[in-house]
């Protein structure tokens, strides 16, 4: 298990619940084929799926189709529960690029069956984390530059301003669901330009002004 430290801090936190969102950028929802929902679509990683800078994403056998999605991560660093959007930037520690990974080809099948997504976001590894910067050294969260390569070549390029829920709107509504524990993670959702990942590429996550991430992608 990893525990998340803060940088330059010896404060750290153990993980918790990983809470994700889908399609919170409309260039996004346009690549899948998809409308901009109304609320925000919430769904679950389970810890298991974290990996830290340095280490490798492991192509799982069910899957052909893996894709990147890279995305602003807050930390969450305070209980909270029915947070309204002018409180809820207050329980975030710290933030954060992360990798969404999501085994594409699962996920499509699921949505056709109608099933959940819990497996194809969620294998070990599906959740690479970058350093976590103090949340009082980010000036804005709704004004980053977000992006990522592989092999040195950007696939995904987008700023956090075009997110569709403001992180602060996120957290308020996932507060009325589910309380929040020091220690929980919300990855934001994505920006167009998601695409397939295949052994040996090396994916460099970048967000303006937070520590890169970078992962290798490996055979299971
Ligand atoms: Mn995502």
């Amino acid at each position: 298990m990893h525990d998340i430290q803060i940088a330059g801090t010896t404060e750290t936190y153990q993980v918790g619940k990983i809470l994700c969102i889908g399609r919170n950028y409309a260039k996004h929802a346009a690549e899948m084929g998809g409308s901009v929902p109304d609320e925000p679509w919430v769904f679950l990683k389970p810890s298991s799926a974290i990996i830290r800078t340095g280490e490798s994403v492991v192509l799982p056998k069910k899957s052909n189709d893996v894709h990147h999605e890279v995305e602003l991560v807050a930390l969450i660093g305070k209980l909270g529960k029915n947070l309204s959007v002018v409180e809820a930037l207050g329980v975030v520690r710290g933030y954060a690029v992360g990798l969404d990974m999501t085994a594409r080809d699962l996920q499509s099948a699921a949505k056709a069956a109608r099933s959940p997504w819990s497996i194809a976001k969620g294998f070990d590894t599906f959740a690479p984390l970058g350093p976590v910067l103090p949340a009082d050294e980010v000036k804005d969260p709704q004004d980053l530059i977000i992006q990522l390569s592989v092999n040195g070549e950007i696939r995904q390029s987008g700023s956090t301003r075009d997110m569709i829920f403001s992180v602060a709107k996120l957290i308020s509504y996932c507060s009325e669901c589910f309380t929040l524990f020091p220690g929980d993670l919300l990855y934001t959702g994505t920006p167009d330009g998601v695409g397939p990942v295949h052994v040996g590429d090396q994916l460099v996550a970048k967000i303006e002004g937070l520590p890169k991430l970078k992962v290798a992608v490996i055979d299971s």
